[in-house]
């Protein structure tokens, strides 16, 4: 039995966050991960090892479309596609190796296996029961499927299945055209797979801007992925090395078919708290399957907390970091605040798309009056000599105030781009505010200042 301030269950971005955050403020920290390795869907299976596909599918895509254009001309890359998946690796290693180190700079015990909680105050792993004052639940998310949608990791692949696929599909079926599906469809269609994505809805990246929609999409079907909107995939069959998706058309109920080598299951995640034994705790639980918690990340059960995947909001790594830093805050007796009206989102496909803030349909259904600064990346020179001329920047600011409420950017680094309008909305700037800032010449962050500038008298550049 050993004795802790706090015990953290889960290592992901949130869980390890809070746990060095604890550590740094003097409380007795433990964390608990039932994984081999830390670091959460995030730094195994998610964020880091996609971008690192991400980033080898894009090198590829230069070398193929833009090198010769540049004067840089002989024998284009081949794909070695088990090397790609050794450099992922590599990265992940690199990565949860990396938050190891940080555990024992700060003296955090990691306490290894699955955990459940008998108790407030008490949380057994194995045979092992440990107490703590504070417990803080961060087990994060897991896959979801759909009815008649058998995910078996090998034909019917979830996201955990496509970052490590066997050989490189001919044909790939993305059932999803959310954030997961668009990047790793991006992905294999850069390195040579014929995808298709299916989508329930009418537009894809359900939740942002409706003009970036549109050009996401446009952008995407330029690169040659092709999309099935507004179906509802009725059901998946394989047969040897295919699979069949059956899908129905909404518009007329139409039913048709869709073959495949490799289908992507990229319909959303759910929190993932089973085996912690919080109906017994009489946890309370929303409708969806998050754990509920207070302002201050406590659930009605006291001295337990939850944060990141397994509570409301956006399933994001740095909505969940955010939440693990305030919560450590608030555990060590200080004051934690997350602003959830300042939480960027990011689509890491060529061009990045991010967002923070407002959509024009959220301000015209709030009813509030905003102008529109917007500003093509083909007035900006830097991201003309890159070839990413393609994309704008859209910043909404208060009509009246000129304070800036939202921002929405297709294009080269928008993923960076997007903290200058983060920042000026933590400090409730204006757009005026932004485009009277000086901005280095030439960076993409000028088109930045060009939209802040069409809030206001126009841009320059345009
Ligand atoms: P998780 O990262 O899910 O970590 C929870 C950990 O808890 C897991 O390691 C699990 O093993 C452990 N655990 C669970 N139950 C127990 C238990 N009982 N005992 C012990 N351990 C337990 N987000 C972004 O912001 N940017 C991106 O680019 C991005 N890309 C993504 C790409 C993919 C393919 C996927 C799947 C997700 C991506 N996400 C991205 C989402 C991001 O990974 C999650 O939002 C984030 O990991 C949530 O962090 P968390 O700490 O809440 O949970």
């Amino acid at each position: 039995m050993a004795n802790y301030d706090v015990i953290v269950i889960g290592a992901g971005p949130g869980g390890y966050v809070a746990a060095i955050r604890c550590a740094q403020l003097g409380l007795k920290t433990a964390c608990v991960e039932g994984r081999e390795t830390l670091g959460g869907t995030c730094l195994n299976v998610g964020c880091i090892p996609s971008k690192a596909l991400l980033h080898a599918s894009h090198q590829l895509h230069e070398a193929e479309h833009n090198f010769a254009k540049m004067g840089l001309k002989g024998k284009s890359p081949s794909v070695d596609w088990k090397q790609m998946l050794a450099y992922k690796d590599e990265v992940i290693e690199g990565n949860t190796k990396g938050i190891e180190f940080l555990f024992k700079k700060n003296k955090i015990d990691w306490i290894k296996g699955w955990a459940t909680i008998p108790a407030a105050g008490q949380v057994k792993v194995g045979d092992d029961l440990h107490e703590a004052k504070n417990i803080l639940i961060a087990t994060g998310s897991e896959v979801s499927t759909l009815p008649g949608v058998e995910i078996d990791e090998k034909i019917v692949v979830s996201s955990t299945g496509a970052l490590e696929l066997p050989k490189i599909p001919k044909k790939m079926v993305v059932i999803g055209a959310g954030v997961i599906g668009l990047e790793l469809g991006s992905v294999y269609k850069r390195l040579g797979s014929d995808v298709t994505v299916i989508e329930f809805l009418d537009a894809v990246t359900p939740g942002m801007d409706g003009e970036v929609q549109k050009t996401v999409q446009r952008m995407l079907k330029k690169q040659g992925l092709e999309f099935i909107m507004g179906a509802a995939v009725q059901g998946v069959t394989t047969k040897g090395n295919k699979a069949t998706v059956a899908y129905k058309l909404r518009k007329d109920d139409s039913e048709a078919t869709i073959e495949a080598d490799t289908v992507l299951v990229a319909t959303g995640r759910r929190p993932f708290t089973a085996g912690l034994g919080l109906e017994a705790l009489g946890v309370e639980i929303a409708p969806r399957g998050q754990i509920k918690t207070d302002a201050h990340w406590q659930t009605n059960v006291k001295g337990i907390y939850a944060i990141g995947d397994a509570i409301e909001g956006p399933m994001l790594a740095h909505k969940a970091e955010d939440e693990g830093m305030a919560c450590a805050e608030v555990l060590a007796g200080k004051h934690g605040h997350v602003n959830y009206g300042v939480i960027p989102g990011v689509i890491y496909t060529h061009p990045e798309v991010a967002s923070v803030g407002a959509t024009e349909e959220q301000l015209k259904a709030d009813g509030r009056a905003y102008k529109v600064g917007k500003f093509s990346f083909m007035g900006n020179a830097r991201a003309k000599a890159v070839f990413a001329g393609e994309g704008f920047v859209k910043i909404l600011a208060d009509k009246d105030t000129d304070r800036v409420l939202g921002c929405h950017i297709i294009g080269p680094a928008a993923g960076d781009l997007i903290h200058e309008i983060c920042v000026a909305m933590e400090f409730g700037a204006s757009a005026e505010d932004v485009a009277l800032t000086c901005h280095a010449h030439p960076t993409f962050s000028e088109a930045v200042r060009e939209a802040a500038l069409a809030c206001g008298d126009g841009p320059i550049h345009a």
